[in-house]
């Protein structure tokens, strides 16, 4: 075999990789760097799923997806979008990866949050162009300004993530209609991240897509949201050309999404979260009350299952190898920035979980 493409070399695989290879050697670790839910599938759509496998829904769909799904995603986003501008992918990352792939040419810029979800600088890396970071540190807020400086003629996109993984931040209608004047003013489109849309704790949930539907291309899906992160089923809905686009390429490799949860996602959009987000609400209060108490520095999150923490000494990397040996596995904040000064706990756990991390977490607050 001769050498592997370059795009091997330039593309990282994600450090978090390396925590759950240290959490292989711990035998009980107390687990808050696992980025799902932890509650199970809804019963109505896990019965659904079945239903469709027992009557023999297992063959492709259309690549645009089943359309009693598009028909349920079409309602869902209000009725906005007609079918040519709706996509069911392989989850939000199947809709990523065919977003770039449809946007991207080799040395185009894509603007990029940092911190940032993995996906999002790697598959630049992947299609050969180049990550440029909006800082959004230290509040994780978006500074329209700081976005219409780094916009250049190679700019052809923009990702936003509301709520956001790793941070928790959740944008206002105002935070979001600031930055469409800068989409609008330079005529590039934003891939608005909606995967955690459900897991608002303050306010209601904003899109990007109900202030400027021209410069947004929405990815949402139902992994997190009624925790089917192995079933692989999202959709994306956008501007025409760029969903015939990404279509053509998902015709080309994904194919479609699985068929029978394509079933079982249809039945999902009906089926209220609303406890589920509820117990998060409570979880995220308990965990941000025990870590305010031990003296960590950090934003509050209004929405997804993650707090991002300074950390109180040394770099990301010691405190977490910390951690670790205290047998707690958290993130270190480097796997989803160009930083190193943060790390990222996960509330999606039991409460008896996130009590005794807290209590590892706070013996460590003060420890070198
Ligand atoms: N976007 C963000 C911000 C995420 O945190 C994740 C998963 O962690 C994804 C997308 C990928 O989600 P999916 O399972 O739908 O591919």
């Amino acid at each position: 075999m001769k050498e592997l493409a370059d795009r091997v070399a330039n593309t990282q695989s994600s450090g978090i990789r390396k925590v759950f290879d240290l959490a292989a050697k711990l035998k009980d670790p107390v687990n808050l760097s696992i980025g799902q839910p932890h509650f199970d599938v809804p019963q109505p759509v896990k019965e659904a799923a079945i239903t469709a496998i027992r009557a023999g829904k297992n063959a492709y769909t259309p690549t645009q997806g089943a359309a009693d799904l598009r028909q349920a995603v079409a309602k869902k986003l209000g009725g906005a979008y007609r079918d040519n501008q709706l996509l069911i992918t392989s989850a939000v990352s199947g809709g990523l990866t065919l977003a770039y792939m449809s946007l991207l040419n080799p040395g185009d810029e894509i603007l990029i949050p940092d911190p940032y979800f993995v996906m999002y600088k790697q598959l630049a890396n992947i299609f050969a162009a180049r990550p440029i970071f909006y800082d959004t540190f230290p509040k994780w807020k978006i500074d329209p300004e700081q976005i219409d400086r780094l916009v250049t003629p190679r700019t052809k996109a923009i990702v936003v993530g509301t709520p956001a993984n790793p941070t928790g931040a959740v944008y206002t209608r105002e935070e979001l209609s600031a930055l469409a004047k800068v989409l609008e003013k330079h005529n590039i489109i934003a891939i608005s991240d909606e995967i955690y849309e459900y897991f608002c704790y303050d306010s209601p949930f904003v899109s990007l897509r109900e202030i400027a539907p021209d410069h947004t291309l929405v990815l949402g899906g139902f992994s997190k949201s009624h925790s089917m992160t192995g079933w692989r089923v999202g959709y994306a809905a956008g501007p025409a050309d760029l969903i015939q686009a990404m279509t053509k390429f998902q015709q080309l490799s994904f194919v479609c999404a699985p068929a029978p949860f394509q079933c079982a996602a249809a039945t999902a959009v009906d089926v209220d979260m609303t406890e589920a987000v509820a117990d998060y609400r409570r979880k995220r209060d308990m965990l941000c009350s025990g870590l305010a108490a031990a003296g960590y520095e950090f934003e509050k999150p209004g929405g997804a299952f993650y707090v991002f923490p300074k950390v109180p000494w040394g770099t990301d990397d010691e405190f977490v190898a910390k951690c670790i040996e205290d047998n707690l596995l958290v993130i270190p904040g480097n796997c989803f920035s160009e930083r190193n000064t943060h790390f990222r706990v996960v509330y999606a756990a039991p409460d008896e979980v996130i009590v005794r991390g807290l209590s590892i977490l706070t013996a460590l607050a003060q420890k070198k």
